[in-house]
């Protein structure tokens, strides 16, 4: 059976990817660092829509965690593999750069790309093997396209996720598995909670910040096979603001 695994699937766009793939008739693997209790919510809200779904707890940019949790799934499931993987687990520590303490550069960067790296490397032997049209979506930010004053570290590792999805596409192509980034703008999570939202509305054309499920809407389709010709891309989704 294939299986998705959603990094961060607890919160935010994790929990609408986790939702909209399982719709799609997909075995979910959710995904959190330390909110059990929002995981736990996830998995009952897929449980009753009739989908399948557990939880696996482990830090993106913790080596050790990573392969620990993943060899115990897969001893767990002899027969299965993860053939869906959605990168999104991330963090944002703002400050101008001149101001930024080392932490936070250091935990930005190591979730994002330590994470992308730690979770994908571990994967991708099974899902390039067997051929079966394996799907990789990373979860980027117009961050790291345009880059954001204020977000030097989260801009850098966006930037970095986007070159290593570009460089990743062309080495998986062969085998079937496609990669891909989604480029978010504004979206209504946690994340941006604590942002002036009514201000920065202003600043989209489309003068409103996106919900989880639109982004989540464009995941699936890079994760169905409809979009097995489509890799290296990077897709915005941002209401016009670039
Ligand atoms: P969020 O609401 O803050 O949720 C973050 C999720 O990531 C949570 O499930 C959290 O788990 C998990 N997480 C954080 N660090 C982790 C780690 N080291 N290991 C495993 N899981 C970890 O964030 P969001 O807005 O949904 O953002 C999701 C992704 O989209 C991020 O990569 C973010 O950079 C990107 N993005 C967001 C926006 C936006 O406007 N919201 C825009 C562009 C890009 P716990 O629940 O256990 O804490």
């Amino acid at each position: 059976m294939k299986y998705a695994l959603v990094t961060g699937g607890s919160r935010g766009l994790g929990r609408a990817v986790c939702l909209k793939l399982s719709q799609m008739g997909i075995p979910v693997l959710i995904n959190y660092q330390s909110n059990e209790a929002a995981a736990q919510e996830v998995k009952e809200m897929i449980l009753a829509q009739g989908g399948e779904a557990s939880l696996i707890r482990f830090d993106v940019g913790n080596q050790d965690e990573v392969n620990a949790a993943l060899d115990q799934w897969e001893a767990e499931h002899q027969e299965d593999y993860i053939a869906y993987l959605v990168n999104n687990a991330g963090i944002r520590r703002d400050n101008v750069m001149f101001m930024m303490p080392d932490q936070d550069w250091h935990s930005v960067l190591n979730t994002t790309l330590n994470g992308f790296f730690y979770v994908t490397r571990r994967l991708l032997p099974k899902m390039m093997m067997r051929r079966h049209g394996g799907r990789i979506v990373n979860m980027a930010s117009l961050s790291g396209l345009k880059g954001m004053a204020g977000q030097v570290n989260y801009s850098a590792a966006k930037a970095g996720l986007i070159g290593a999805t570009k460089a990743l596409a062309q080495e998986a192509a062969a085998r079937n598995v496609t990669v891909n980034a989604v480029a978010p703008g504004f979206i209504e999570t946690d994340m941006t909670k604590d942002l002036p939202q009514d201000e920065l509305k202003n600043l989209v054309p489309m003068k409103r910040f996106g919900k989880p499920e639109e982004v989540a809407a464009l995941v699936g389709f890079l994760c169905s096979d409809e979009a097995a010709y489509i890799t290296g891309e990077v897709v915005s989704i941002n209401g016009g603001l670039y």
